[in-house]
């Protein structure tokens, strides 16, 4: 369940604009590791390159070693890697079960002999979902949604999980669940590199910081030394 991941040099332009610049970093098996930065700084398009959403411009992205940076999406799935997106997104017309039965199509298809149906369900009990697959994806409440989009992204047995705000809009208990189950995959040694704006939530998860600021990295390392420099300071307040 724990994966290497390795960045090294990346880079990406959307026309003349540099949206990520050469940038680099690992991120060892089991690290909870937060990707910092204001809005626009590139690590939501970082995200999209390693999940292969995106082709890169330039640099490479390993994970456990193998080269996966030209590698269509569902390829990357297939090598243990996982996203949940800033929008919930799950299909409507689906129950909550048949919603992770098709995030189970992806992946590494460790399927041993199980029924996609029990396998959903594991996943759904995992994220505090139990017994209510057969539940209309429309009727969940939002920290509900939450945990059925965190299903569908373990559906694929992932290695390394990429979290891009999915903490964002709960209020303050629901938060708590959400770091809780963060913390409950943590212990079970999965890598996650985690986009976040709640710092609350990067202290209480993350061990290292890595801060981007217009498309590079301008600080990292542990989280209470990096959030407290003058120019990470400054990149998110501006001058
Ligand atoms: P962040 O996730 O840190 O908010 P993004 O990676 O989304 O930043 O964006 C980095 C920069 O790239 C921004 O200036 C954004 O406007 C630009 N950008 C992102 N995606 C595209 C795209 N598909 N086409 C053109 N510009 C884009």
């Amino acid at each position: 369940m724990s994966a290497k991941l390795e960045i090294a040099n990346l880079n990406k332009r959307f026309g003349g604009l540099v949206a990520v610049n050469d940038v680099s970093f690992n991120l060892e098996p089991g690290e909870v590791v937060g990707l910092l930065g204001p809005n626009g700084s590139g690590k939501t398009t970082v995200m999209n390159m390693i999940s292969g959403a995106l082709a890169c411009d330039g640099g490479i992205v390993r994970i456990n070693g193998t080269d996966i940076t030209k590698m269509k999406p569902h390829k990357v799935a297939r090598h243990g890697v996982a996203r949940t997106f800033q929008l919930v997104r799950p299909l409507p017309t689906l129950n909550v079960s048949e919603n992770v039965m098709l995030a189970l199509a992806f992946g590494k298809q460790r399927h041993w002999g199980r029924t996609a149906r029990e396998m959903a369900e594991d996943k759904l009990a995992f994220v505090g979902l139990a017994g209510r697959g057969q539940e209309k994806v429309g009727d969940l409440t939002y920290i509900d949604q939450k945990r059925l989009e965190m299903a569908r992204a373990l559906a694929s047995d992932p290695d390394l999980l990429l979290l891009d705000e999915w903490l964002a809009g709960l209020n303050p208990s629901e938060l708590q669940i959400g770091i809780d189950l963060v913390r409950h995959l943590q212990d079970q040694g999965m890598t996650i590199l985690l986009v976040e704006h709640i710092m609350e939530a990067v202290r209480a998860l993350c061990s290292r910081c890595i801060v981007m600021s217009a498309g590079e990295i301008i600080a990292q390392g542990a989280c209470s030394k990096v959030l407290q420099e003058a120019s990470v300071i400054k990149a998110y307040l501006g001058d």
